[in-house]
């Protein structure tokens, strides 16, 4: 395990490490994202879209759950579960379909709503609010 610590202290600061993280993602990979609520998940998102190339606005997907960008020959979908309750619904929503593909690009908002269906291989990264600006933001990359 590769586990980094970051703070950042804007919303700008969280998105460059979005950017950041899109770099080491080109060929496929699933990023777990967990944390409360306003903690910066969808703002990571929105660099990491800007770090694949995605110049479409990222909005939050709470409503519809996945939202799914294309990338040249790839995806980039978009998966926010804080509005998913019950395992039976994870499973009719095609994620495990999306995950299995490993050309997929896949950011995953309240990730341990998973369970054992996140995939071994993955980055996870935890959110935590300090101040009004500062977050606290885990990096964690499986062997
Ligand atoms: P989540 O998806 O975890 O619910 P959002 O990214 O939607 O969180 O919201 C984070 C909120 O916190 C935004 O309003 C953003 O402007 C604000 N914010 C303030 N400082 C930061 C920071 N350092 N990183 C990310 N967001 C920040
Ligand atoms: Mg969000």
């Amino acid at each position: 395990m590769e586990e980094k610590v970051y703070t950042t202290s804007s919303p700008q600061e969280t998105q460059h490490l979005g950017e950041k993280v899109a770099l080491s993602l080109k060929n496929g990979g699933v990023i777990a994202l967990y944390g409360d609520l306003g903690t910066g998940k969808t703002t990571f998102v929105q660099g990491l879209a800007k770090g694949l190339g995605i110049t479409k606005r990222i909005i939050s997907p709470t409503f519809i759950i996945v939202r799914t960008y294309k990338i040249n020959a790839k995806y980039f979908y978009h998966v926010d579960l804080y509005r998913v309750h019950d395992e039976d619904n994870i499973k009719g929503l095609g994620i495990q379909e999306i995950i299995n593909n490993s050309q997929n690009i896949v950011a995953i908002e309240w990730a341990q709503k998973l369970g054992n269906l996140l995939p071994q291989k993955r980055i996870d990264l935890r959110f935590e609010n300090k101040t009004l600006d500062k977050r606290k933001i885990v990096f964690n990359k499986s062997p």
